[in-house]
């Protein structure tokens, strides 16, 4: 498989970000990487030895560089694994005029009217009893079940001028069966059967509507890949191929991808960037590699750097005036520095001057984001990060249209520009 392919596939694979931490797991072991449990005794780790940390949607990657992290600091990407969705409700049966709907709430910023009269799968994670304890399954019913449908022009004459206005109580609840029956509770009998359990068992879940439509490339020349959750499985996708394709050379400090869940709710968890988990995660590190760790994990960040990526607003063609004219990225223009005074974004010149090198010796052009100056600034989890360490960042991501879609818009040529400028930084340019 081509790069190309290995992103679409990677896009439909991974439907929540659960989806998205068990797939990258199971590509690190592929590639040599041994999972570890972070409640275990800690271990040497000497020089190029890989593993990682998961919980739930996130995962943290490592490589140990040739020199101990004290000495040359941390390479780290950033990326987040979540996508705005809608959530299903733990008691979400719904029985109304001979339908069963499904209750669900808003997850991040959803463009709502991108979600309906589309085939939308089930998936997630539930917890089912076991014995006399409980344990957790993802489950991905990858099959046309739920459907939002609109309501007809003829019964909402003005959704032409007005636009399409959901009440997320009232509207989103998604059809998912026919039936009369008011104590019938499809859902459940829908994931009993997927994990083989009695649906009195199923105790709770973490479960998400998704869009079944996969990823397409499309376009007159194959520029453009259509898919949901571009923003942010691209970046993570990028990381990953960026870091196994980086080799741990002499010069390459100890590398580090952070894939966070729960960005697009402000990252407030205790696996989101704004916990102390990454923190804690480097200082074992630190500790664990045998050698001289004089000055510990304060010494470490203080000559680390974070690439802190995800997607950015490529201009559209009929929205030319919502940009800065000199600064309107573009589809296959290559990987985009983000910049805000208001540091929404955690670039400044250092970081920005360096990340232009690493695409210049990736050979991949690169453009410039910065926001109308008088419009709000949208910020991912670069900030974040970068205050919770204390280490400089640097935001990018490549161009997208129509972020926080169903379905979203990205250039095929603008994934390898991105792999090759994060591969030059794993492997120690700075
Ligand atoms: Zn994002």
């Amino acid at each position: 498989m081509d790069l190309l392919d290995r992103f679409r596939a990677w896009l439909d694979v991974s439907p929540t970000s659960f989806h998205a931490a068990a797939e990258a797991a199971r590509l690190l072991e592929a590639a040599g990487y041994v999972e570890v449990d972070e409640r275990a005794a800690p271990e040497r780790r000497v020089a190029g030895t890989r593993g990682f940390v998961r919980r739930a949607g996130s995962l943290v990657a490592f490589r140990v560089g040739a020199t101990h992290p004290a000495a040359a600091g941390f390479g780290i990407v950033a990326a987040h694994t979540d996508s705005p969705n809608l959530r299903i409700k733990p008691r979400p049966h719904l029985r109304e005029h001979g339908y069963v709907r499904l209750g669900v709430e808003v997850y991040g910023g959803v463009q709502q009217a991108t979600w309906v009269d589309r085939d939308l799968g089930i998936a997630g994670r539930v917890v089912v009893r076991d014995g006399q304890g409980q344990r957790a399954a993802l489950v991905n019913l990858r099959q046309p079940l739920c459907r939002i449908p609109t309501l007809a022009i003829h019964l909402n004459r003005g959704v032409n001028d007005d636009g399409l206005k959901l009440n997320a109580q009232k509207d989103l609840p998604a059809i998912l069966a026919q039936s009369d029956d008011k104590t019938a509770e499809p859902l459940r009998g829908l994931l009993a059967a997927a994990l083989a359990v009695e649906p009195a068992d199923l105790l709770a879940w973490d479960l998400s509507l998704y869009d079944l439509t996969p990823a397409t490339v499309s376009g007159a020349g194959g520029e453009f890949l259509a898919s949901a959750r571009l923003d942010n499985l691209a970046s993570c996708h990028a990381g990953l191929e960026a870091l196994l394709a980086s080799d741990g050379g002499e010069a390459a400090p100890t590398a580090v991808l952070a894939l966070f869940d729960h960005e697009e709710i402000g990252s407030t968890s205790e696996r989101g960037a704004q916990s102390a988990w990454l923190g804690h995660l480097l200082e074992r590190l630190v500790l664990d590699v045998p050698g001289d760790a004089a000055g510990g994990l304060p010494r470490a960040l203080a000559q680390s750097w974070l690439v802190s990526a995800d997607m950015a607003h490529a201009v559209h063609p009929a929205f030319g005036d919502k940009h800065d004219g000199e600064h309107m990225p573009k589809l296959n223009a290559g990987p985009v520095v983000k910049q805000n005074a208001s540091h929404r974004y955690g670039t400044e010149a250092e970081g920005a001057a360096m990340f232009q090198r690493l695409c210049e010796a990736a050979g991949a052009p690169s453009q410039w984001f910065v926001n109308r100056a008088d419009l709000a600034c949208g910020s991912t989890v670069g900030p974040l990060v970068a205050a919770q360490l204390a280490v400089r960042t640097v935001d990018v991501g490549n161009p997208m249209l129509s972020m926080h879609s169903a379905r979203e818009t990205c250039g095929t040529r603008d994934h390898a520009h991105m792999v090759g400028a994060m591969a030059k930084f794993f492997g120690g340019m700075r």
